[in-house]
C-alpha cells in the first residue's frame, strides 16, 4: 500500500486533533475544514477505497459515524450535516487510506456542494442491472 498522511498520523508520527479511538478506528478534525467541525473517520485498517475494506473495520466505522456524528452536531450546535466518502482520483479522493467527511451544514449555508445532475432511470436497463449487480452481492 503507498504511504500516506493518515498512515503517519495513525502511527503517531504526525499530530492531529483526535476526536474518538478505538481498537479499528480513528477519528480527527480535518486539516483544512470546509466547515467548523469537519472530522474525518478512518479505519485503521490500511486501504486506499471502501471496496477493499474488511467487513470487521466496515461494521467498526458504521458503528460509530452515528455517535460521531451526534457529537459533533452538538459541538458545533448544526443540525444538516454530510457523511461524504471518495473513492478514486476521479471522485475527488486525495488521500488514499479510507476516510469518511462528516462535514457542518453551517448557518450561513456553507457546507458540501454538490454538482447533482440527475439521469432518468431506464426500466429494462434498471432491471438488468440490479440482476447483474445482486448477483454479484450474492458470489461474494
Ligand atoms: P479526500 O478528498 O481524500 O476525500 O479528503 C482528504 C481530506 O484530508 C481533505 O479534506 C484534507 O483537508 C484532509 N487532510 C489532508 N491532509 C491532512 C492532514 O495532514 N491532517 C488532517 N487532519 N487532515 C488532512
Amino acid at each position: 500500500m503507498p504511504e500516506t498522511i493518515f498512515n503517519k498520523i495513525l502511527r503517531g508520527e504526525l499530530p492531529c486533533h483526535k476526536v474518538y479511538e478505538d481498537d479499528r478506528v480513528l477519528a480527527f478534525l480535518d486539516i483544512n475544514p470546509l466547515t467548523r467541525g469537519h472530522t474525518l473517520i478512518i479505519p485503521k485498517e490500511v486501504v486506499a477505497t471502501l471496496d477493499q475494506l474488511s467487513d470487521e473495520s466496515a461494521a467498526a466505522l458504521g458503528r460509530v459515524l452515528p455517535r460521531i456524528a451526534r457529537a459533533v452536531m452538538a459541538a458545533t450546535g448544526t443540525r444538516d450535516f454530510n457523511v461524504l466518502q471518495n473513492n478514486g482520483a476521479r471522485a475527488h479522493q486525495a488521500v488514499f487510506h479510507v476516510h469518511f467527511h462528516i462535514i457542518p451544514m453551517a448557518d450561513d449555508g456553507s457546507g458540501l456542494g454538490l454538482g447533482w445532475k440527475p439521469l432518468n432511470l431506464d426500466g429494462e436497463e434498471a432491471r438488468k442491472l440490479a440482476e447483474d449487480v445482486a448477483a454479484r452481492i450474492a458470489a461474494g
